[in-house]
């Protein structure tokens, strides 16, 4: 029987996994049991951290065949942690590797990729297999106008990088057996990079994580009109987030961008104000659980998407729902 045999790299967020590698775990689960013919796919991870020891537990439940833990690994430099993915993928010898297309790992794929001399596809959308077992990465091409879906026939493994938070999580398989732990020393001490200085990243609240969000586009007309938005979202208890066009005035920081170059997010419930909907904006809203959009346009595109259209003029609507709120 084939096996197929997929990596994974592992971040974590402190001392927890990161929510792009449960993402990673759980495309993993879905393609096990998609996979078609005679053929079985096992799943396994790549952990270069040297806090490790809360995620085991956790990662006992994800039916996961190995564990790679590197030790020692020294804190992270770019080169150092390529060389030891790369290490790990010449251990495991994996048909497919997954790495979350965050900062991290982005700059180490690519890395592994041109040691391998293999292809990669980055900031992948969604994944699956074709009947003959390879895998089917897509993404968005042309300034999102059309999905591209690319293989990498010849060379292994077939690197993708996916977009976190586009995928579910992995979910807890009961009774599986826990993965085989394999404890890898750290060869690589040296580095050609050297850290000057480390900076907080600006806050842009947390808007991956939001269950509650409050998103502003082109309808606001100026910079100031945006005090009534942080209001709403203070008196809400919401994060605040915004289409590119305010992040191109210059109303919002880059990091409160959603949509296809911006980021792509998850809350429970998402209020929208004043935002077209274009295909860029909407790639990155497809795992909002509830959807309300206010708009003055009624053709506007992003009732599509919505569960709740308000046809009017967001200049009415929000001052009002302030003021219901104020007064209880
Ligand atoms: C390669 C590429 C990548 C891109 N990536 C992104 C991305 O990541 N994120 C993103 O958002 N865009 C992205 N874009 C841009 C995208 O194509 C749109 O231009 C953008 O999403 C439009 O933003 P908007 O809907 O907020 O603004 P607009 O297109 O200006 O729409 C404003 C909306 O507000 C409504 N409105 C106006 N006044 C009021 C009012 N008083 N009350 C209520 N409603 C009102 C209007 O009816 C209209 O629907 C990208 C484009 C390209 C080519």
């Amino acid at each position: 029987m084939r096996q197929t045999r997929i990596l994974i790299y592992g971040e974590t967020d402190g001392e927890s996994l990161s929510s792009v590698t449960r993402e990673l775990i759980g495309k993993s689960q879905d393609l096990a049991r998609e996979i078609s013919g005679a053929s079985s796919l096992e799943y396994s991870l790549a952990l270069i951290d040297d806090r490790t020891e809360n995620c085991r537990a956790e990662l006992s439940s994800y039916g996961l065949s190995r564990v790679y833990i590197w030790q020692d690994a020294g804190g992270f430099r770019a080169d150092r942690y390529a060389g030891l993915l790369a290490e790990t993928v010449r251990r495991e010898e994996p048909d497919i590797l997954l790495v979350g297309g965050t900062p991290e790992g982005r700059s180490l794929a690519p890395r592994v990729a041109a040691e391998f001399r293999t292809g990669i596809t980055a900031d992948c959308t969604e994944l699956g297999l074709d009947t003959e077992n390879r895998l089917i990465q897509t993404r968005p091409a042309f300034g999102g106008n059309i999905m591209a879906h690319i293989l990498t026939p010849d060379r292994r493994p077939q690197i993708a990088t996916v977009r976190p938070g586009v995928m579910s999580p992995a979910r807890r398989t009961a009774h599986c057996p826990p993965p085989e732990w394999i404890l890898c020393k750290n060869m690589i001490q040296t580095s050609a990079i050297r850290l000057l200085e480390t900076r907080p990243a600006e806050d842009a609240e947390g808007i991956d994580t939001c269950r509650l969000l409050l998103a502003v586009g082109g309808g606001v007309r100026d910079r100031e009109d945006l005090e009534m938005f942080r209001e709403l979202a203070s008196l809400l208890g919401a994060g605040l987030a915004g289409s590119r066009v305010l992040v191109e005035r210059g109303f919002l920081p880059p990091e409160s961008q959603i949509g296809l170059s911006g980021h792509s997010v998850r809350p429970r419930k998402l209020i929208t104000f004043g935002i077209s909907g274009s295909l860029q904006f909407r790639a990155g809203i497809r795992q909002a659980q509830q959807i309300l959009a206010v708009n003055s346009d009624p053709e506007a595109e992003i009732f599509r998407a919505a569960h709740t259209a308000i046809c009017g003029d967001l200049y009415e609507i929000v001052p009002e729902l302030i003021g219901r709120l104020r007064s209880g």
